[in-house]
């Protein structure tokens, strides 16, 4: 399994997943030349994804998405209202590239299995993923007000998490927003502070160790990469005890590091039987 966010904030969000054989972007909130540069300037293949899962409409994930799957001419998955609220943005697309995916259901690519689940967020009908290969779990949470407990079960034992930590609440109340705009991104269905990170990854640490996080879609103008990262870090201190925890910073217009699980592979039996990719809705 490899990850690389190629870019993360609110001026564009494109997350890179590589595993059991599949490769994906989950949205392109960035321009097809962006999204191209970042990904070969880490040695990423464009030509090489084969899909595209969308999160929500918001123009900060889906401004590149029609550009990119016209050129490489691969199919976008997204729930029924994402597609509702993305389509104008996106442009045409042919009806056979296009599904529709629903939270609580896996689905997959080659050996890949993606499940949506839920989020809490000011959109259609908003999603995380959660995506296992090779027995290793990766999970993408951003733009949510709030963290339910399907998340934190989904996201125990996880190796790689991406979560958000949007805010510092101090800078956002006594930063220049207008009222309103506050208000929606503290709610319920905005985004999460840091402080809102910070115990989120306490629980994951918990059950595992060895887990590699980014914190992603940090705000320009209420938060600073340093303080999000001493924020989470002194949250897991308090919770957890001091240890080398793996918190990084996801970058907001460049590619990240390119990570790996840690941890040795652990064969997860193949229980449940999960629909094949094709199966999908036209929107
Ligand atoms: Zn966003
Ligand atoms: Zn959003």
């Amino acid at each position: 399994m490899r990850y690389c966010s190629l870019a993360s904030g609110s001026s564009g969000n494109c997350h890179y997943v590589e595993a059991g054989g599949a490769c994906v972007l989950v949205d392109i909130g960035i321009s097809l030349k962006a999204a191209e540069a970042n990904l070969y300037s880490v040695g990423l293949d464009p030509s090489k994804v084969q899909a595209v899962f969308v999160t929500h409409e918001h123009s900060d994930h889906v401004k590149g998405i029609g550009a990119f799957v016209r050129k490489y001419q691969i199919p976008v998955f997204a729930t029924e209202g994402t597609w509702q609220g993305m389509q104008k943005a996106l442009g045409r697309i042919a009806l056979p590239r296009c599904y529709t995916i629903r939270a609580g259901h896996g689905y997959r690519l080659a050996n890949m299995r993606i499940q949506p689940f839920l989020t809490y967020h000011d959109a259609n009908e908003p999603v995380g993923y959660q995506i296992t290969a090779e027995g290793h779990k990766l999970i993408i949470l951003t733009d949510t007000g709030m963290v339910s407990d399907e998340m934190r079960m989904l996201a125990q034992g996880a190796d790689i998490v991406i979560a958000e930590s949007n805010h510092d609440p101090e800078m956002l109340m006594n930063g220049p927003y207008p009222a309103a705009l506050k208000h929606r991104i503290r709610s319920n269905l905005g985004h999460l502070s840091n402080v809102d990170c910070g115990f989120l990854l306490s629980d994951i640490f918990a059950s595992n160790p060895y887990c590699q996080t980014l914190l992603a879609h940090l705000s320009e103008d209420n938060n600073t990469p340093e303080i999000a990262w001493r924020t989470v870090l002194g949250v897991l201190y308090d919770r957890l005890g001091p240890a080398d925890y793996r918190v990084g910073v996801a970058p907001r217009n460049e590619p990240s590091a390119v990570l790996s699980p840690l941890r040795q592979t652990v064969p997860a039996p193949q229980t449940v039987p999960v629909p094949q990719v094709g199966e999908g809705g036209q929107p």
